[in-house]
């Protein structure tokens, strides 16, 4: 027994369509796959489909975060190091060029986190 899925008319296993409504149940079985990925709820997916072994999105939230987060704070911590450390008089322009555009890395990165976290939530 199948049933439509168009208008619940109850056919025979063999048939191709829909005997009231020639929907077809090729399409009906592409629509049923289709919903598997469309639904909200997470898809059930066996172990050794699983792209990774570790399936955590709390910690692949965190990761990410980091990534982006971690050459940020790497960069800045090495400006800011290597400005405390006696320069050669005359690389101090370079210096300074260098902490400009620190400075500016620092504000682009905060827009960028900013808008990345604004998307997700709103
Ligand atoms: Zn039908």
């Amino acid at each position: 027994m199948k049933k439509c899925l168009r208008c619940g008319h109850i056919n025979k296993d063999d048939a191709l369509e829909c005997e009231k409504c020639q929907f077809s149940f090729k399409e009906q079985a592409v629509l049923e796959e289709l919903k598997k990925y469309t639904t909200k709820e997470d898809p059930i997916v066996d172990e050794k489909n699983k792209s990774s072994l570790i399936d955590n999105p709390v910690l692949t939230f965190i990761f990410g975060i980091l990534s982006i987060m971690l050459p940020f704070f790497l960069f800045s911590f090495l400006t800011w190091y290597m400005k405390k450390k006696p320069s050669k008089t005359k690389l101090i322009p370079f210096r300074n060029i260098g902490n400009v555009f620190a400075y500016i890395g620092f504000v682009l990165s905060i827009i960028i986190v900013g808008y990345f976290i604004w998307n997700l939530i709103f």
